[in-house]
């Protein structure tokens, strides 16, 4: 296969574009470089890593202009954040960006505005969660990430943008870990037993979870391992085991194994508590979430006397964040255990108008319709993959006053945004995007749409 680029090849090329991804783009004639960490504008030396029929990745070398949205420090260069090297103000624009340019495809860009995104003050440190992967570098076991694409693992202390707290939570578990003679996982060849630490802290309850995951049930003095923890360090108030021994890059196993302390964390949310289990979707940046919440609640314009369906619910946090606001919430969700915690965190905070069911949103949605119920708002936070038609179909069908859709990925957003346009909504706000993710290129957004 001839490609107009060939692996090793060193090029000078001026990088002009920025992927979803936040992968500058460079281009050879019309044949697309990609290449992690260039900017816009920027003049480099890159070399060819892997060329394919219609791109290549490129890894820069050399910079001979370097773009002003640059951060000129230097430890934001290696990779563990997709956009740590961009401006924290450029990366608002270039979410807001993203929305736009992918409206504009659809030919909607002159009939729907994009607003700038709402961003943090003090934009690192801000993840309540971590899952990184344990590996042994010259007879001790570390935590770190591996470099996009490849199999290189970086140890790492400060991973800028957890809570300070956890980074220093897996440190001090390491070195308890350290104690013992204990072997870190092989992806290659399946064997050791350390594979993840997850560390999850409450943000404002300051309360900590270590779930150790190992590859295999039998944990040589895991006991004693979760006992030190918990003495040494008395925010942590829960130790799992999670037992993983598939051969697979999703991170937990089925199995949770209570080691020491209790089994949940709480925190609290817009004042509402929470408890949070090892396995519980919860959302990772609180602070962000609270104003992307409010944000979703003030657009949907409730009275205190309305009927509001929130589908893909999780552990039912914007469906309690929205009960005092509204008459009835019915909430769904697909995860069990999510709607187990739902209805715990119900009673928990004496809430006593939200219904929780178990389910696919398409199918609950369809059976709420059948039984004649009459949402004012139908509030939807769909996965990366968005919503079906048949979602739409019947949402529409309901004949909601406003639809309210919280999305965390704008080419599904835009897609079935014009599919509920062939339903006769229509856009009536501009979208608004919250940044939950700095430092990363992931674009959380909140579209208002109403009957035309
Ligand atoms: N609104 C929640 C969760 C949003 S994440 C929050 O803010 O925390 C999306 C959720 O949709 C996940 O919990 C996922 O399990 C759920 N989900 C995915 N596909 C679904 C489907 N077909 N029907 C219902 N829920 C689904």
């Amino acid at each position: 296969m001839k490609t107009p680029v060939s692996k090793n090849e060193k090029l000078t090329v001026t990088v002009e574009d920025l992927t979803y991804e936040g992968m500058g783009v460079a281009k050879v004639d019309d044949y697309p470089l990609f290449i992690a960490g260039a900017l816009p504008g920027e003049e480099i030396e890159a070399i060819v890593v892997k060329a394919r029929k219609n791109f290549a990745f490129a890894r820069a070398l050399k910079w001979f202009s370097k773009s002003p949205d640059r951060v000129e420090d230097d430890a934001q260069q290696d990779g563990v954040t997709p956009l740590g090297h961009l401006k924290y103000a450029a990366q608002l624009k270039f979410k807001q960006n993203q929305i736009q340019q992918l409206l504009k495809k659809a030919h909607l860009d002159e009939q729907i505005k994009v607003l700038s995104t709402l961003g943090m003050k003090n934009p690192i440190h801000y993840r309540n969660k971590a899952q990184v992967p344990v590996r042994k570098i010259n007879g001790q076991l570390e935590v770190g990430f591996y470099r996009k694409g490849s199999h290189h693992f970086v140890p790492m202390k400060d991973f800028t943008i957890q809570d300070q707290r956890i980074d220093e939570i897996l440190q001090s578990t390491l070195v308890i870990l350290n104690k013992y003679d204990l072997s870190a996982y092989d992806e290659q060849t399946q064997r050791g037993l350390i594979r993840h630490l997850m560390v999850r802290r409450g943000y404002y309850s300051h309360e900590a979870m270590v779930v150790i995951v190992t590859n295999g049930k039998s944990f040589p003095h895991g006991d004693k391992i979760a006992n030190e923890i918990i003495e040494s360090m008395p925010d942590v108030k829960s130790v799992i085991q999670n037992v993983n021994n598939r051969n697979t890059n999703v991170i937990l196993g089925n199995q949770d194994i209570v080691l020491a302390g209790a089994s949940t964390i709480t925190d609290t949310l817009n004042g509402l508590r929470f408890k949070i289990s090892a396995h519980s979707f919860y959302q990772v940046n609180p602070q962000q979430t609270e104003v992307l919440y409010n944000e979703a609640i003030k657009q949907a314009g409730l009275t205190g006397n309305e009927t509001v369906i929130d589908a893909y619910c999780g552990i039912g946090t914007i469906s309690l964040s929205l009960a005092e606001h509204a008459r009835k919430v019915y909430g769904v969700e697909i995860v069990p255990e999510a709607i187990a915690d739902a209805k715990e965190n119900a009673q928990l905070n004496h809430i006593d108008n939200v219904d929780f069911e178990v389910g696919n949103a398409e199918e609950w949605m369809a059976k709420w319709e059948s039984q004649g119920i009459n949402p004012d708002v139908i509030m939807v936070d769909p996965p990366r993959k968005g919503l079906t038609n048949s979602l739409i179909h019947s949402a529409a069908a309901m004949n909601p006053k406003k639809i309210v859709y919280v999305s965390c990925n704008p080419a599904t957003l835009v897609r079935d945004i014009q599919q509920f346009m062939d339903e006769g909504y229509h856009v009536s706000q501009p979208i608004q995007p919250v940044d939950q993710f700095p430092m990363t290129q992931h674009v959380e957004s909140i579209t208002v749409m109403t009957r035309s």
